[in-house]
């Protein structure tokens, strides 16, 4: 129903008019899904039910949150003490950084080096153009299975986090060891070996664990049960890496 309606309204108006009436076909299809039987904790919108999409993730079809980032939100909102602090946010999706744009911190910087999240930055994550120690909280979620150099990626993470600062992490994960191959290096073979067109690698929790490690972090890994009212993954993993 909800792909039914996006595909009716892509094929019908244009990409502009879209974009600047997102919220309000949000607003409009996420009537369709009203309920109480689920919850999105990012939007606070009650839900007949989530949209399932191909690969089995929950979204929400008012805020566009996904498990993953609803997840995030609460940890940020419930788990964490945030309010003060000096974040930046790698890739942000536009849900939780809308919540961040509202909620008291120090500073809030967003950056996407590709382009495709709305951001205020482009830093490129292994030379990033900040200075040493410069934020308290650092989310880095889907972004380092992107990325050739993964250990320059991490010490700069650690560089531009202050003494005692935290960076919280996700990517996919695999059981065993670290998958990666450089010579797989076309996007379908990529998409074959990695998952995604644009991956380099699929990690373990224990193989990236061992390289943050390495990097300098005190880190500690969080797996977190499924939530059948707010729609979260069982089985999701957040390392929490922070800087000695
Ligand atoms: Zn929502």
């Amino acid at each position: 129903m909800y792909n039914q309606l996006k595909s009716i309204a892509r094929n019908l108006l244009p990409t502009a008019f879209l974009k600047a009436n997102e919220e309000r076909f949000r607003r409009l299809v996420a009537l369709r899904y009203a309920g109480s039987t689920y919850r999105c904790n990012v939007c606070g919108t009650g839900l007949s039910t989530f949209v399932r999409l191909e690969r089995g993730d929950l979204l929400c079809p008012r805020c566009g949150s996904l498990p993953r980032g609803r997840r995030l939100w609460h940890v940020l909102s419930e788990e964490m003490e945030v309010r003060g602090l000096k974040v930046l946010h790698f890739s942000p999706s536009a849900s939780v950084a809308g919540k961040l744009r509202e909620y008291p911190l120090a500073e809030y910087v967003t950056t996407d080096f590709e382009g495709e999240f709305t951001a205020d930055k482009s830093y490129d994550i292994t030379a990033i153009d900040e200075p040493d120690g410069r934020f308290d909280l650092i989310i880095c979620y889907h972004v380092l299975e992107h990325i050739p150099d993964d250990a320059a990626a991490m010490q700069e993470l650690h560089r531009v986090l202050a003494p005692g600062g935290l960076c919280l992490i996700q990517t996919p994960f695999r059981e065993g060891d670290i998958y990666e191959d450089a010579s797989i290096a076309t996007a379908a073979d990529r998409l074959a070996a990695f998952g995604q067109e644009d991956h380099v690698r699929v990690y373990s929790v224990a193989g990236l664990t061992d390289r943050l490690r390495k990097a300098g972090f005190r880190v500690a890994g969080i797996t977190y049960p499924p939530n059948h009212l707010h729609g979260w993954r069982g089985g999701e993993t957040v390392l929490y890496a922070e800087k000695k």
